[in-house]
């Protein structure tokens, strides 16, 4: 659904002296002096969608709140800067409710030094829900945008996939400053922030850059909980079923020059495991590579909202 109203939403919304860059990407990005330089994204999280509030730590929650909205500002390699929170919450426990969502978000406010700017708090008889517009701003290096893929750039991630279910969901750590350094190094060309499942969002970069890619399944790093969730399971999915689609790894996802990508991914100062698993290509498409079982398509899977 999501994909459908957006792609509506792109050919209703006309261009706009003051947008940089509209909707379709991790952040929009405003012209407000002479540079485009502020950068917006908001996110919006349900209790029984997002997380089950008789089951989560609302601490948590808060805190996932702010972190999946800073890991779109680390896929623009853009700083972050303040934040306004909007909650609506159940009316029986509201206030104990909304100061421990609150506790949960300040540490990590604090830790990217992030102002908190303001909100709105509404009670109601529906479901907690719990939204943050995080606005930042861009370096002198400019924005990370999804467009600019070539065929040939080399397809680079931060960290492991798969199986954020069994907690790195609320447990990550948004990449924000490995974004703000891998941008002031290195020639990134484009880039985005793995939400949805790898081959999705993989897919939604394609699509922006118009090319194709081919991904090396052996490359792609798994993380244990993948391996535990497909020993687990019954319905014979893989490793590499779930590190390809579960979604919430909130990696970075990045389209880097052929020439600089080996360099890259052997800095150790970044702070965080980077991996080559693919390349871009021109054929528009996305196709999975093994030593075993040659090349063939890859479906996009993944978390569709
Ligand atoms: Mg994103």
């Amino acid at each position: 659904m999501e994909s459908d109203l957006v792609a509506w939403i792109r050919d209703q919304v006309p261009g706009h002296p003051r947008l940089g860059l509209g909707p379709g990407d991790d952040a929009a990005i405003l012209r407000l002096g002479d540079r485009p330089s502020c950068v917006v994204t908001v996110d919006l999280l349900t209790d029984g969608v997002d997380f089950q509030l008789d089951r989560d730590a609302p601490r948590r929650i808060g805190r996932k709140a702010l972190a999946v909205n800073l890991s779109d500002l680390a896929a623009m390699a853009a700083q972050p800067v303040a934040a306004v929170i909007a909650v609506a919450l159940p009316r029986h426990d509201a206030l104990s409710l909304g100061r421990q969502l609150l506790e949960g978000l300040f540490p990590l406010a604090r830790e990217f030094d992030v102002a908190i700017a303001g909100g709105d708090t509404n009670t109601w008889d529906g479901p907690l829900v719990i939204s943050v517009t995080l606005i930042g701003e861009t370096t002198g290096r400019g924005p990370l945008r999804r467009s600019g893929a070539r065929p040939g750039d080399l397809i680079v991630v931060t960290g492991q996939f798969g199986g954020s279910i069994l907690g790195h969901h609320f447990d990550f750590t948004p990449r924000v400053r490995e974004a703000l350094l891998l941008h002031e190094r290195y020639d990134l060309r484009a880039g985005m922030d793995v939400s949805d499942g790898l081959s999705l969002d993989l897919g939604r970069l394609c699509d922006e850059s118009r090319c194709g890619a081919v991904v090396w399944t052996d490359q792609i790093p798994i993380s244990d909980a993948a391996r535990q969730l497909a020993g687990d399971a019954a319905d014979g999915s893989t490793p590499l079923d779930h590190a390809l689609a579960d979604g919430e790894d909130f990696e970075l996802l990045l389209a880097v020059h052929a020439d600089e990508a080996a360099r890259l991914v052997a800095d150790t100062t970044i702070g965080a495991p980077l991996s080559i698993i693919g390349e871009f290509v021109a054929e528009e498409g996305l196709w999975q590579q093994s030593a075993r079982e040659g090349r063939r398509p890859l479906p996009r899977r993944g978390w569709e909202h």
